[in-house]
């Protein structure tokens, strides 16, 4: 009997220090778990101060150290994560919005990211790229992005005199962009209008004439207020057409025709855009110009019409590397 009581405390004893070791096992797996749960970005961003969805939209964008240790570097903010969901957020210009956020932190965060998509955050002419002619009828070409003073396009048309004034031969363009211009001109024509152009392909060196002209006569500022420098019209590409009316080719009242609201509307159907428009003078830098067309293509003519943007905005988050 002796033995046996004996036998039964051992095996209490035993059954107690399996559970005294379960429990403490369980204690120190539970201790481990929350210590590494401490060294995660999720922990760290909320002792940081960013709410769970704030953590959680953040975590989806970033998944590299270098992110995730800024934010945690820096004061909290929640805007950066708004600025995450932005539109025409490019996770390329990250740091370029925030330092741009910074020195201007009533600017709403759409114009943070439009202005440093299109690098209007340096002055015209300031900041200069050459322009990718390898996009051929997508190139953009303005104050930031030159043509060089060897760029031609090689398949330059002459526009009729049908639809252009000046002398015979004088007006041209690329076939691409005239064929679409043929195609807007029969519907406009249809419609009772009729198109005339007034200006076309422009080569560098009539550019440097028409801009050091306004220079030599009136200085930078006054020629940088009327005429592209020498590089940077559109002109230059044969892509673009200053198209007036038979009847109307006043720079102040052919905004008002029925042919420059005809155009307005439906330019884009042919692969055309308004390139600058009246309540974009800020971004493309031009004047309002009811007359100037650019050719891009339907597709992206019909999505700037639709999204109410300029090219430069299109251009820096579809187009750009
Ligand atoms: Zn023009």
């Amino acid at each position: 009997m002796a033995t046996r009581r004996k036998l039964k405390k051992q095996v209490y004893f035993v059954l107690g220090g399996l559970i005294i070791l379960i429990v403490g096992i369980c204690f120190a797996v539970k201790f481990y778990k929350n210590y590494q749960y401490q060294q995660t970005y999720e922990y760290k961003l909320q002792e940081h101060g960013y709410n769970d969805t704030e953590v959680a939209r953040i975590l989806k964008e970033f998944n590299d150290e270098e992110h995730l240790n800024y934010l945690l570097d820096n004061t909290k903010d929640s805007k950066i994560v708004t600025l995450l969901d932005e539109e025409y957020y490019l996770s390329k210009n990250f740091y370029e919005y925030i330092s741009y956020l910074n020195e201007n932190p009533d600017m709403d965060l759409d114009e943070i990211v439009r202005n440093i998509n299109i690098h209007l955050d340096s002055d015209f002419y300031e900041e200069t790229f050459n322009a990718n002619t390898s996009l051929d009828t997508s190139m953009l070409v303005n104050k930031y992005y030159l043509l060089d003073s060897s760029y031609a396009p090689d398949d330059l048309v002459t526009i009729s005199q049908t639809y252009s004034w000046g002398e015979a031969g004088s007006q041209k363009v690329r076939e691409v962009a005239y064929s679409a211009f043929l195609d807007m001109w029969n519907a406009a024509n249809e419609e009772g209008y009729y198109l005339m152009v007034s200006s076309s392909y422009r080569s560098y060196a009539e550019q440097e004439e028409v801009y050091n002209n306004y220079k030599n006569s009136s200085g930078e500022r006054y020629a940088d207020s009327i005429a592209a420098r020498p590089g940077s019209s559109e002109h230059q590409t044969g892509l673009t057409l200053d198209i007036f009316s038979r009847t109307n080719t006043n720079r102040e009242t052919f905004k008002d025709s029925a042919e420059a609201k005809w155009l307005a509307e439906n330019s884009y159907k042919f692969g055309f855009i308004l390139r600058y428009p009246e309540d974009k003078v800020d971004i493309t830098g031009y004047t309002y110009e009811a007359w100037h067309f650019r050719y891009v293509g339907e597709e992206i003519a019909t999505y700037i019409y639709e999204h109410d943007i300029t090219f430069e905005e299109y251009y820096a988050y579809f187009l750009e590397d």
